[in-house]
Protein backbone atom coordinates (compact mmCIF):
# COMPACT_ATOMS: atom_id res chain seq x y z
CA UNK A 1 0.00 0.00 0.00
CA UNK A 2 2.69 2.33 1.00
CA UNK A 3 4.31 2.20 -2.70
CA UNK A 4 0.92 2.72 -4.30
CA UNK A 5 0.67 5.88 -1.94
CA UNK A 6 4.21 7.66 -2.91
CA UNK A 7 3.54 6.65 -6.33
CA UNK A 8 0.28 8.88 -6.58
CA UNK A 9 1.78 11.51 -4.40
CA UNK A 10 4.69 11.53 -7.27
CA UNK A 11 2.15 11.66 -10.11
CA UNK A 12 0.08 14.59 -8.35
CA UNK A 13 3.05 16.33 -7.97
CA UNK A 14 3.95 15.80 -11.74
CA UNK A 15 0.56 16.73 -12.97
CA UNK A 16 0.74 20.24 -10.89
CA UNK A 17 4.20 20.81 -12.02
CA UNK A 18 2.81 20.08 -16.19
CA UNK A 19 0.64 23.03 -15.80
CA UNK A 20 3.81 24.95 -15.95
CA UNK A 21 6.38 23.23 -16.71
CA UNK A 22 9.61 25.82 -17.90
CA UNK A 23 12.47 23.20 -17.45
CA UNK A 24 10.20 20.30 -19.05
CA UNK A 25 9.90 20.90 -22.62
CA UNK A 26 7.19 19.10 -24.78
CA UNK A 27 8.64 16.77 -27.13
CA UNK A 28 5.36 16.34 -29.24
CA UNK A 29 2.02 18.21 -29.13
CA UNK A 30 -1.16 17.20 -30.99
CA UNK A 31 -3.32 20.19 -31.34
CA UNK A 32 -6.32 20.70 -33.42
CA UNK A 33 -7.64 18.02 -31.78
CA UNK A 34 -11.27 16.83 -30.57
CA UNK A 35 -9.92 15.44 -27.49
CA UNK A 36 -12.25 12.96 -25.61
CA UNK A 37 -10.24 13.02 -22.22
CA UNK A 38 -12.36 10.75 -19.64
CA UNK A 39 -11.20 13.65 -17.09
CA UNK A 40 -14.36 14.95 -15.37
CA UNK A 41 -12.60 18.19 -14.29
CA UNK A 42 -11.87 18.76 -17.93
CA UNK A 43 -13.52 16.61 -20.04
CA UNK A 44 -12.98 18.41 -23.83
CA UNK A 45 -9.54 20.26 -25.26
CA UNK A 46 -8.12 20.78 -28.16
CA UNK A 47 -4.28 19.94 -27.83
CA UNK A 48 -2.47 17.48 -25.83
CA UNK A 49 1.63 18.28 -24.82
CA UNK A 50 3.63 14.99 -24.57
CA UNK A 51 7.49 14.98 -23.19
CA UNK A 52 8.74 11.25 -22.91
CA UNK A 53 6.18 8.55 -21.89
CA UNK A 54 4.12 11.28 -19.82
CA UNK A 55 1.32 13.95 -20.78
CA UNK A 56 2.76 16.96 -20.20
CA UNK A 57 -0.39 19.17 -20.62
CA UNK A 58 -4.06 19.50 -22.10
CA UNK A 59 -5.87 22.37 -23.22
CA UNK A 60 -6.93 25.03 -25.76
CA UNK A 61 -4.76 25.24 -29.03
CA UNK A 62 -3.99 28.71 -27.56
CA UNK A 63 -2.68 27.02 -24.23
CA UNK A 64 -0.81 24.73 -25.32
CA UNK A 65 0.95 26.69 -28.22
CA UNK A 66 2.40 28.75 -25.44
CA UNK A 67 3.81 25.97 -24.10
CA UNK A 68 6.22 24.56 -27.05
CA UNK A 69 9.55 25.34 -27.48
CA UNK A 70 11.69 25.46 -30.27
CA UNK A 71 12.50 21.68 -30.54
CA UNK A 72 9.17 20.73 -29.79
CA UNK A 73 7.16 18.63 -32.95
CA UNK A 74 3.84 19.29 -33.60
CA UNK A 75 1.09 17.56 -35.28
CA UNK A 76 -1.92 19.09 -36.65
CA UNK A 77 -4.95 16.85 -36.34
CA UNK A 78 -7.53 18.50 -38.13
CA UNK A 79 -9.97 18.01 -36.09
CA UNK A 80 -9.87 14.69 -35.63
CA UNK A 81 -11.02 12.48 -32.52
CA UNK A 82 -8.96 11.43 -29.60
CA UNK A 83 -9.51 9.05 -26.98
CA UNK A 84 -7.64 7.45 -24.55
CA UNK A 85 -6.31 3.70 -25.01
CA UNK A 86 -8.80 1.58 -24.42
CA UNK A 87 -7.97 -1.04 -21.53
CA UNK A 88 -9.36 -4.56 -22.14
CA UNK A 89 -9.70 -5.93 -18.52
CA UNK A 90 -10.02 -9.57 -19.48
CA UNK A 91 -8.30 -10.93 -22.28
CA UNK A 92 -5.99 -14.35 -22.82
CA UNK A 93 -3.37 -12.51 -25.70
CA UNK A 94 -0.46 -15.07 -24.86
CA UNK A 95 -2.52 -17.36 -25.23
CA UNK A 96 -4.95 -16.21 -28.62
CA UNK A 97 -1.28 -15.20 -29.89
CA UNK A 98 0.52 -18.60 -29.68
CA UNK A 99 -3.02 -19.92 -31.01
CA UNK A 100 -2.42 -17.45 -34.11
CA UNK A 101 0.93 -18.84 -34.21
CA UNK A 102 0.72 -22.77 -34.57
CA UNK A 103 -3.03 -23.68 -34.65
CA UNK A 104 -5.50 -23.96 -37.68
CA UNK A 105 -7.79 -20.86 -37.33
CA UNK A 106 -11.19 -22.20 -37.45
CA UNK A 107 -13.05 -18.86 -37.42
CA UNK A 108 -14.78 -20.19 -40.77
CA UNK A 109 -18.21 -19.95 -41.97
CA UNK A 110 -19.17 -23.70 -42.61
CA UNK A 111 -18.12 -27.52 -41.54
CA UNK A 112 -17.09 -27.85 -45.56
CA UNK A 113 -14.57 -24.88 -44.61
CA UNK A 114 -13.11 -26.09 -41.90
CA UNK A 115 -12.98 -29.18 -43.07
CA UNK A 116 -10.84 -27.95 -45.74
CA UNK A 117 -8.71 -26.23 -43.64
CA UNK A 118 -7.97 -29.25 -41.85
CA UNK A 119 -7.13 -31.41 -45.05
CA UNK A 120 -5.04 -28.42 -45.95
CA UNK A 121 -2.93 -28.44 -42.57
CA UNK A 122 -2.76 -32.59 -42.79
CA UNK A 123 -0.80 -32.73 -45.83
CA UNK A 124 1.81 -30.65 -44.32
CA UNK A 125 1.93 -32.80 -40.81
CA UNK A 126 3.48 -36.38 -40.78
CA UNK A 127 0.91 -38.79 -40.35
CA UNK A 128 -0.01 -39.48 -36.56
CA UNK A 129 0.85 -36.03 -35.09
CA UNK A 130 -1.87 -34.18 -33.75
CA UNK A 131 -4.13 -31.03 -35.70
CA UNK A 132 -5.33 -28.43 -33.30
CA UNK A 133 -7.84 -25.73 -34.54
CA UNK A 134 -8.88 -23.03 -32.71
CA UNK A 135 -11.87 -20.10 -32.58
CA UNK A 136 -14.59 -22.91 -34.12
CA UNK A 137 -18.15 -21.51 -33.64
CA UNK A 138 -20.86 -23.84 -33.68
CA UNK A 139 -23.39 -21.11 -33.98
CA UNK A 140 -21.43 -19.05 -37.17
CA UNK A 141 -21.60 -22.37 -39.64
CA UNK A 142 -24.05 -21.95 -42.51
CA UNK A 143 -24.19 -25.80 -42.66
CA UNK A 144 -25.12 -26.21 -39.18
CA UNK A 145 -24.75 -28.17 -36.18
CA UNK A 146 -22.08 -29.09 -34.17
CA UNK A 147 -18.82 -30.59 -35.41
CA UNK A 148 -19.01 -34.53 -35.40
CA UNK A 149 -15.75 -36.42 -35.23
CA UNK A 150 -17.17 -38.04 -38.16
CA UNK A 151 -17.06 -34.80 -39.93
CA UNK A 152 -13.42 -34.69 -38.63
CA UNK A 153 -12.44 -37.88 -39.52
CA UNK A 154 -13.16 -37.66 -43.17
CA UNK A 155 -10.94 -34.80 -42.65
CA UNK A 156 -8.19 -36.40 -41.81
CA UNK A 157 -8.32 -39.53 -40.90
CA UNK A 158 -4.62 -40.55 -40.18
CA UNK A 159 -4.17 -37.45 -37.80
CA UNK A 160 -5.51 -37.10 -34.23
CA UNK A 161 -7.63 -34.22 -34.22
CA UNK A 162 -8.61 -31.48 -31.90
CA UNK A 163 -11.00 -28.22 -32.35
CA UNK A 164 -11.08 -25.81 -29.71
CA UNK A 165 -14.30 -24.18 -29.75
CA UNK A 166 -13.55 -19.90 -29.99
CA UNK A 167 -15.09 -19.85 -25.86
CA UNK A 168 -12.57 -22.25 -25.10
CA UNK A 169 -14.58 -24.42 -22.88
CA UNK A 170 -15.64 -27.07 -24.97
CA UNK A 171 -13.71 -28.73 -27.86
CA UNK A 172 -14.51 -31.46 -30.75
CA UNK A 173 -12.01 -34.20 -31.60
CA UNK A 174 -11.92 -37.28 -34.00
CA UNK A 175 -11.91 -41.30 -33.60
CA UNK A 176 -7.91 -41.19 -33.28
CA UNK A 177 -8.01 -37.95 -31.05
CA UNK A 178 -9.85 -40.26 -29.10
CA UNK A 179 -8.20 -43.28 -28.55
CA UNK A 180 -5.25 -41.05 -28.14
CA UNK A 181 -6.56 -39.62 -24.94
CA UNK A 182 -7.65 -43.07 -24.04
CA UNK A 183 -11.39 -41.87 -24.08
CA UNK A 184 -13.65 -44.94 -24.49
CA UNK A 185 -17.39 -45.41 -25.27
CA UNK A 186 -17.77 -46.97 -21.92
CA UNK A 187 -15.76 -44.40 -19.87
CA UNK A 188 -18.02 -42.32 -17.70
CA UNK A 189 -18.25 -38.38 -17.40
CA UNK A 190 -15.90 -36.69 -15.21
CA UNK A 191 -16.49 -34.85 -12.50
CA UNK A 192 -16.90 -31.06 -13.84
CA UNK A 193 -17.56 -32.07 -17.43
CA UNK A 194 -19.05 -34.10 -20.22
CA UNK A 195 -18.31 -36.65 -23.06
CA UNK A 196 -21.56 -35.78 -25.87
CA UNK A 197 -23.35 -38.80 -26.80
CA UNK A 198 -25.84 -39.67 -30.03
CA UNK A 199 -28.84 -39.45 -28.31
CA UNK A 200 -30.26 -42.21 -30.40
CA UNK A 201 -27.04 -44.40 -30.35
CA UNK A 202 -24.94 -43.32 -26.90
CA UNK A 203 -22.18 -43.34 -28.85
CA UNK A 204 -19.40 -40.85 -28.73
CA UNK A 205 -19.98 -37.75 -31.22
CA UNK A 206 -16.51 -36.46 -30.39
CA UNK A 207 -17.83 -33.27 -28.32
CA UNK A 208 -16.12 -32.69 -25.00
CA UNK A 209 -17.37 -30.17 -22.27
CA UNK A 210 -15.37 -28.45 -20.05
CA UNK A 211 -13.10 -30.73 -18.03
CA UNK A 212 -13.96 -33.85 -20.58
CA UNK A 213 -11.25 -31.51 -22.96
CA UNK A 214 -8.44 -32.66 -19.30
CA UNK A 215 -7.61 -36.08 -20.93
CA UNK A 216 -6.75 -34.62 -24.45
CA UNK A 217 -4.66 -31.61 -23.01
CA UNK A 218 -2.18 -34.14 -21.73
CA UNK A 219 -1.07 -35.87 -24.51
CA UNK A 220 -1.55 -32.95 -26.90
CA UNK A 221 2.30 -31.74 -27.39
CA UNK A 222 2.13 -28.10 -27.08
CA UNK A 223 5.92 -27.12 -26.16
CA UNK A 224 6.97 -23.76 -27.89
CA UNK A 225 10.24 -22.44 -27.21
CA UNK A 226 10.61 -19.59 -25.17
CA UNK A 227 11.41 -17.42 -28.98
CA UNK A 228 7.83 -18.44 -30.10
CA UNK A 229 6.36 -17.53 -27.19
CA UNK A 230 7.93 -14.01 -27.43
CA UNK A 231 7.01 -13.83 -31.06
CA UNK A 232 3.38 -14.76 -30.31
CA UNK A 233 3.15 -11.54 -27.71
CA UNK A 234 4.37 -9.65 -30.93
CA UNK A 235 2.05 -10.99 -32.79
CA UNK A 236 -1.18 -10.39 -31.02
CA UNK A 237 0.40 -6.85 -29.70
CA UNK A 238 0.31 -5.93 -33.33
CA UNK A 239 -2.95 -7.34 -33.72
CA UNK A 240 -4.74 -5.24 -30.75
CA UNK A 241 -2.88 -2.36 -30.58
CA UNK A 242 -3.95 -1.36 -34.50
CA UNK A 243 -7.68 -1.48 -33.23
CA UNK A 244 -7.28 1.31 -29.87
CA UNK A 245 -6.30 -1.13 -27.48
CA UNK A 246 -2.97 -0.22 -25.49
CA UNK A 247 -3.41 -2.00 -21.94
CA UNK A 248 -4.84 -5.45 -21.63
CA UNK A 249 -5.13 -7.43 -18.33
CA UNK A 250 -4.19 -11.07 -19.55
CA UNK A 251 -6.78 -13.02 -17.11
CA UNK A 252 -5.15 -16.43 -17.11
CA UNK A 253 -1.45 -16.88 -17.86
CA UNK A 254 0.93 -18.95 -16.69
CA UNK A 255 4.50 -17.94 -15.22
CA UNK A 256 5.74 -18.99 -19.02
CA UNK A 257 3.39 -16.47 -20.32
CA UNK A 258 4.51 -14.06 -17.59
CA UNK A 259 8.33 -14.55 -19.30
CA UNK A 260 7.49 -13.98 -22.70
CA UNK A 261 5.74 -10.51 -21.82
CA UNK A 262 8.75 -9.71 -19.95
CA UNK A 263 10.77 -11.08 -23.32
CA UNK A 264 8.56 -9.16 -25.88
CA UNK A 265 8.97 -6.05 -24.40
CA UNK A 266 12.60 -5.96 -23.50
CA UNK A 267 13.09 -6.58 -27.58
CA UNK A 268 10.57 -3.92 -27.94
CA UNK A 269 8.25 -6.51 -29.81
CA UNK A 270 5.79 -5.52 -27.43
CA UNK A 271 3.55 -2.57 -27.96
CA UNK A 272 1.01 -3.05 -25.28
CA UNK A 273 0.60 -2.79 -21.73
CA UNK A 274 0.00 -6.23 -19.53
CA UNK A 275 -1.53 -6.58 -16.45
CA UNK A 276 -0.97 -10.21 -15.63
CA UNK A 277 -3.55 -12.80 -13.81
CA UNK A 278 -1.67 -16.15 -13.26
CA UNK A 279 -3.30 -19.48 -12.95
CA UNK A 280 -4.38 -20.33 -9.46
CA UNK A 281 -2.69 -23.65 -9.76
CA UNK A 282 0.72 -21.42 -9.89
CA UNK A 283 -0.09 -19.50 -6.65
CA UNK A 284 2.86 -21.66 -4.85
CA UNK A 285 5.59 -21.21 -7.37
CA UNK A 286 4.86 -17.21 -7.31
CA UNK A 287 4.26 -17.17 -3.33
CA UNK A 288 7.81 -19.34 -3.15
CA UNK A 289 9.64 -16.70 -5.51
CA UNK A 290 8.32 -13.61 -3.12
CA UNK A 291 5.67 -12.54 -5.88
CA UNK A 292 2.70 -10.98 -5.40
CA UNK A 293 0.22 -8.48 -7.00
CA UNK A 294 1.60 -4.90 -7.77
CA UNK A 295 5.15 -6.63 -8.97
CA UNK A 296 6.54 -4.99 -12.17
CA UNK A 297 6.13 -1.78 -13.89
CA UNK A 298 3.86 -0.08 -15.96
CA UNK A 299 4.53 -2.13 -19.40
CA UNK A 300 4.60 -5.65 -17.30
CA UNK A 301 3.36 -5.85 -14.37
CA UNK A 302 1.86 -8.46 -11.60
CA UNK A 303 -1.87 -9.34 -11.63
CA UNK A 304 -3.93 -11.21 -9.46
CA UNK A 305 -5.02 -14.95 -9.02
CA UNK A 306 -7.26 -16.17 -11.21
CA UNK A 307 -10.01 -18.92 -10.04
CA UNK A 308 -12.59 -20.47 -12.33
CA UNK A 309 -16.42 -21.20 -10.90
CA UNK A 310 -18.61 -22.32 -13.44
CA UNK A 311 -19.10 -22.90 -17.77
CA UNK A 312 -18.90 -20.48 -20.31
CA UNK A 313 -21.87 -18.22 -22.07
CA UNK A 314 -20.66 -18.41 -25.71
CA UNK A 315 -20.37 -22.27 -25.29
CA UNK A 316 -24.20 -21.87 -23.02
CA UNK A 317 -22.86 -24.16 -19.92
CA UNK A 318 -22.62 -21.30 -17.55
CA UNK A 319 -24.11 -22.44 -14.58
CA UNK A 320 -27.89 -21.00 -14.20
CA UNK A 321 -30.48 -20.57 -11.86
CA UNK A 322 -33.05 -21.04 -14.73
CA UNK A 323 -32.07 -23.57 -16.70
CA UNK A 324 -31.37 -22.94 -20.81
CA UNK A 325 -34.33 -21.70 -22.75
CA UNK A 326 -35.29 -25.14 -24.75
CA UNK A 327 -33.48 -27.71 -22.76
CA UNK A 328 -35.30 -27.43 -19.29
CA UNK A 329 -33.00 -30.07 -17.72
CA UNK A 330 -29.64 -28.01 -18.17
CA UNK A 331 -28.82 -25.55 -15.58
CA UNK A 332 -25.22 -25.53 -16.80
CA UNK A 333 -22.03 -26.52 -15.42
CA UNK A 334 -20.00 -25.88 -12.36
CA UNK A 335 -16.52 -26.36 -12.52
CA UNK A 336 -15.62 -25.97 -9.06
CA UNK A 337 -17.76 -26.07 -6.12
CA UNK A 338 -18.06 -23.11 -3.05
CA UNK A 339 -15.66 -24.96 -0.76
CA UNK A 340 -12.80 -24.94 -3.46
CA UNK A 341 -13.73 -21.33 -4.18
CA UNK A 342 -13.42 -20.51 -0.83
CA UNK A 343 -10.28 -21.73 0.32
CA UNK A 344 -8.59 -21.05 -3.19
CA UNK A 345 -9.65 -17.33 -3.06
CA UNK A 346 -9.01 -16.87 0.51
CA UNK A 347 -5.35 -18.22 0.31
CA UNK A 348 -4.47 -16.00 -2.28
CA UNK A 349 -6.09 -13.07 -0.28
CA UNK A 350 -4.29 -13.75 2.33
CA UNK A 351 -0.69 -13.66 0.55
CA UNK A 352 -1.57 -10.48 -0.52
CA UNK A 353 -3.11 -11.30 -4.01
CA UNK A 354 -5.75 -9.28 -5.57
CA UNK A 355 -8.62 -12.07 -6.67
CA UNK A 356 -10.33 -12.46 -9.59
CA UNK A 357 -12.55 -15.63 -10.10
CA UNK A 358 -14.37 -16.64 -13.41
CA UNK A 359 -18.30 -16.62 -13.07
CA UNK A 360 -20.42 -16.28 -15.57
CA UNK A 361 -23.78 -17.73 -14.35
CA UNK A 362 -25.96 -16.18 -11.30
CA UNK A 363 -25.51 -19.33 -9.37
CA UNK A 364 -21.56 -18.95 -10.21
CA UNK A 365 -21.80 -15.46 -9.15
CA UNK A 366 -23.40 -15.86 -5.78
CA UNK A 367 -20.99 -18.42 -4.61
CA UNK A 368 -17.76 -16.26 -5.70
CA UNK A 369 -19.65 -13.23 -3.37
CA UNK A 370 -20.49 -15.44 -0.84
CA UNK A 371 -16.30 -16.63 -0.78
CA UNK A 372 -15.16 -13.22 -1.17
CA UNK A 373 -17.68 -11.61 1.85
CA UNK A 374 -16.86 -14.55 3.57
CA UNK A 375 -13.18 -13.62 3.72
CA UNK A 376 -13.12 -10.01 3.85
CA UNK A 377 -14.85 -10.80 7.23
CA UNK A 378 -12.31 -13.13 7.95
CA UNK A 379 -9.31 -11.10 7.58
CA UNK A 380 -10.49 -7.58 6.18
CA UNK A 381 -8.19 -5.78 3.99
CA UNK A 382 -8.70 -2.55 2.79
CA UNK A 383 -9.04 -1.63 -0.78
CA UNK A 384 -8.75 -5.46 -2.17
CA UNK A 385 -10.54 -4.68 -5.27
CA UNK A 386 -12.03 -8.27 -6.04
CA UNK A 387 -12.86 -8.73 -9.53
CA UNK A 388 -16.31 -11.35 -10.67
CA UNK A 389 -14.89 -11.94 -14.20
CA UNK A 390 -17.54 -11.92 -16.72
CA UNK A 391 -20.59 -11.31 -14.47
CA UNK A 392 -22.91 -11.98 -16.71
CA UNK A 393 -26.16 -12.84 -15.57
CA UNK A 394 -26.82 -11.27 -12.30
CA UNK A 395 -29.86 -10.29 -9.77
CA UNK A 396 -30.60 -6.72 -8.14
CA UNK A 397 -29.37 -8.87 -5.08
CA UNK A 398 -26.00 -9.70 -6.81
CA UNK A 399 -25.46 -6.22 -8.02
CA UNK A 400 -26.12 -4.59 -3.96
CA UNK A 401 -23.69 -6.91 -2.90
CA UNK A 402 -21.07 -6.65 -5.69
CA UNK A 403 -21.47 -2.73 -4.46
CA UNK A 404 -21.52 -3.33 -0.92
CA UNK A 405 -17.69 -5.38 -1.46
CA UNK A 406 -16.43 -2.91 -3.65
CA UNK A 407 -15.36 -5.82 -6.56
CA UNK A 408 -15.22 -5.32 -10.12
CA UNK A 409 -16.84 -6.83 -13.00
CA UNK A 410 -16.11 -7.29 -16.26
CA UNK A 411 -18.68 -8.72 -18.44
CA UNK A 412 -18.17 -9.43 -22.54
CA UNK A 413 -18.31 -6.47 -23.83
CA UNK A 414 -18.65 -7.82 -27.50
CA UNK A 415 -21.04 -10.75 -27.55
CA UNK A 416 -24.84 -8.73 -27.68
CA UNK A 417 -23.16 -7.59 -31.05
CA UNK A 418 -21.00 -10.39 -32.05
CA UNK A 419 -22.69 -13.40 -30.74
CA UNK A 420 -26.53 -12.32 -30.93
CA UNK A 421 -27.76 -15.57 -32.19
CA UNK A 422 -26.33 -17.38 -28.87
CA UNK A 423 -28.80 -15.16 -27.02
CA UNK A 424 -31.82 -16.87 -27.57
CA UNK A 425 -30.72 -19.96 -25.38
CA UNK A 426 -30.47 -17.09 -22.42
CA UNK A 427 -34.75 -15.25 -23.12
CA UNK A 428 -34.83 -12.04 -24.14
CA UNK A 429 -36.08 -11.99 -19.70
CA UNK A 430 -32.88 -13.27 -18.77
CA UNK A 431 -30.74 -10.78 -20.67
CA UNK A 432 -32.46 -7.98 -18.89
CA UNK A 433 -29.63 -9.14 -16.55
CA UNK A 434 -27.20 -9.51 -18.50
CA UNK A 435 -23.31 -7.86 -19.15
CA UNK A 436 -25.33 -5.27 -17.28
CA UNK A 437 -23.43 -2.32 -17.54
CA UNK A 438 -26.39 -0.06 -17.33
CA UNK A 439 -27.03 -1.57 -13.83
CA UNK A 440 -23.68 -1.55 -12.63
CA UNK A 441 -22.97 1.73 -13.27
CA UNK A 442 -26.14 3.59 -11.40
CA UNK A 443 -24.71 1.06 -8.86
CA UNK A 444 -21.54 3.36 -8.53
CA UNK A 445 -19.57 -0.22 -9.53
CA UNK A 446 -17.00 0.70 -11.76
CA UNK A 447 -17.24 -2.30 -14.46
CA UNK A 448 -15.02 -2.45 -16.82
CA UNK A 449 -14.82 -3.64 -20.99
CA UNK A 450 -13.20 -7.01 -21.65
CA UNK A 451 -13.84 -9.11 -25.01
CA UNK A 452 -11.99 -12.58 -23.00
CA UNK A 453 -9.96 -13.18 -27.05
CA UNK A 454 -10.62 -15.42 -28.07
CA UNK A 455 -14.10 -15.97 -27.05
CA UNK A 456 -14.99 -12.30 -28.36
CA UNK A 457 -13.42 -10.18 -30.78
CA UNK A 458 -11.48 -7.27 -28.74
CA UNK A 459 -12.57 -4.43 -31.13
CA UNK A 460 -13.18 -1.26 -29.06
CA UNK A 461 -15.46 0.44 -31.48
CA UNK A 462 -17.42 -3.10 -31.75
CA UNK A 463 -17.53 -2.81 -27.77
CA UNK A 464 -18.81 0.46 -27.86
CA UNK A 465 -21.34 0.23 -30.28
CA UNK A 466 -22.47 -3.22 -28.58
CA UNK A 467 -22.80 -1.41 -25.23
CA UNK A 468 -24.69 1.60 -26.44
CA UNK A 469 -27.19 -0.14 -29.09
CA UNK A 470 -27.40 -3.44 -27.66
CA UNK A 471 -28.29 -4.54 -30.92
CA UNK A 472 -26.59 -7.65 -32.42
CA UNK A 473 -25.02 -7.46 -35.67
CA UNK A 474 -28.57 -9.47 -37.18
CA UNK A 475 -30.22 -5.97 -35.69
CA UNK A 476 -31.85 -7.73 -33.01
CA UNK A 477 -32.34 -5.94 -29.51
CA UNK A 478 -31.11 -8.02 -26.48
CA UNK A 479 -31.79 -6.18 -22.87
CA UNK A 480 -32.19 -2.79 -24.41
CA UNK A 481 -32.87 -1.33 -20.45
CA UNK A 482 -28.51 -2.01 -20.11
CA UNK A 483 -27.98 0.50 -22.57
CA UNK A 484 -25.45 3.25 -21.82
CA UNK A 485 -24.03 6.12 -23.35
CA UNK A 486 -21.23 6.76 -25.52
CA UNK A 487 -19.52 8.80 -22.78
CA UNK A 488 -20.39 6.49 -20.08
CA UNK A 489 -19.07 3.07 -22.48
CA UNK A 490 -15.70 5.40 -23.36
CA UNK A 491 -15.26 5.66 -19.42
CA UNK A 492 -15.64 1.91 -18.87
CA UNK A 493 -13.38 1.38 -21.55
CA UNK A 494 -10.37 3.35 -20.07
CA UNK A 495 -10.63 4.63 -16.54
CA UNK A 496 -12.32 1.90 -15.33
CA UNK A 497 -10.08 -1.12 -16.75
CA UNK A 498 -7.35 1.25 -15.12
CA UNK A 499 -8.98 1.04 -11.80
CA UNK A 500 -9.65 -2.54 -11.82
CA UNK A 501 -5.40 -2.62 -11.99
CA UNK A 502 -4.64 -0.30 -9.16
CA UNK A 503 -3.36 1.82 -11.72
CA UNK A 504 -5.96 4.92 -12.01
CA UNK A 505 -3.52 7.21 -11.27
CA UNK A 506 -1.28 5.95 -14.31
CA UNK A 507 -3.43 5.88 -17.16
CA UNK A 508 -6.91 5.59 -18.86
CA UNK A 509 -7.51 9.39 -19.03
CA UNK A 510 -5.74 12.33 -21.01
CA UNK A 511 -4.25 14.06 -18.04
CA UNK A 512 -1.16 15.52 -16.73
CA UNK A 513 1.20 13.30 -15.48
CA UNK A 514 -0.49 10.21 -16.65
CA UNK A 515 0.87 7.93 -20.01
CA UNK A 516 0.57 9.04 -23.08
CA UNK A 517 -1.64 6.11 -24.10
CA UNK A 518 -3.59 7.54 -26.97
CA UNK A 519 -5.89 6.58 -30.37
CA UNK A 520 -7.00 9.05 -32.70
CA UNK A 521 -9.90 8.08 -34.69
CA UNK A 522 -11.39 9.00 -37.81
CA UNK A 523 -14.75 10.18 -36.37
CA UNK A 524 -16.20 10.75 -33.18
CA UNK A 525 -18.27 8.14 -31.75
CA UNK A 526 -20.50 10.67 -30.11
CA UNK A 527 -21.46 12.57 -32.95
CA UNK A 528 -22.17 9.35 -35.46
CA UNK A 529 -24.96 7.06 -35.78
CA UNK A 530 -24.51 4.58 -33.03
CA UNK A 531 -25.37 1.87 -35.44
CA UNK A 532 -21.87 2.79 -37.44
CA UNK A 533 -19.62 3.44 -34.37
CA UNK A 534 -18.05 0.06 -35.42
CA UNK A 535 -17.23 1.51 -38.53
CA UNK A 536 -15.13 4.19 -37.03
CA UNK A 537 -11.33 3.66 -38.24
CA UNK A 538 -8.74 3.95 -35.96
CA UNK A 539 -6.22 6.18 -37.40
CA UNK A 540 -3.24 5.94 -34.81
CA UNK A 541 -2.34 4.73 -31.55
CA UNK A 542 0.06 5.69 -29.40
CA UNK A 543 1.20 3.49 -26.28
CA UNK A 544 3.83 5.73 -23.97
CA UNK A 545 4.44 8.90 -26.07
CA UNK A 546 5.29 6.72 -29.61
CA UNK A 547 3.11 5.77 -32.28
CA UNK A 548 2.79 1.92 -32.19
CA UNK A 549 -0.12 2.04 -35.04
CA UNK A 550 -0.23 4.41 -37.47
CA UNK A 551 -3.11 3.20 -40.24
ZN1 LIG B 1 -11.35 -15.57 -20.00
Amino acid sequence: MRNRQTRRDFLASLGAMALAPRHMEPELILHNANILTVDVRNPRAQAVAIAGERILAVGSNSELQAAGAARTKKIDLGGKTVVPGFIDAHTHPAYAGMRHLRWVDCDLRSIALIQDAIRQRATNTPPGEWIVGFKYDDTKTSDGGRLRREDVDAAAPRHPVFIEHRGGHTAYVNSLALERAGVKEELADPPGGQFDRDPATHRLTGGLRERATEPFWKVIPFQLTRDERRQAVKLISKMMVQTGVTSVHDAEATPEDLLAYQDAHESGDSLFRVYCFIQYQFLDRMMAAGVRSGLGDEWVRVGGIKLVCDGSISERTARLSKPYVGRPDDFGILVHDEMEIYEQARRAHEAGWQVGTHANGDVAIDITLRSYERIQREMPRHDPRFRVEHCTVVSPQLIERIAKLGAIPTPFSTYVYYHGEKMREYGAERLGWMFAVRSFLDAGIRVTQASDYPPGPFEPMMALQSSVTRTDSKGNVWGPKQKVTVEEALRVGTLHGAYASFEESLKGSIEPGKLADLVVLGQDPMQVDPMTIIQIPVERTMVGGKWVFEG
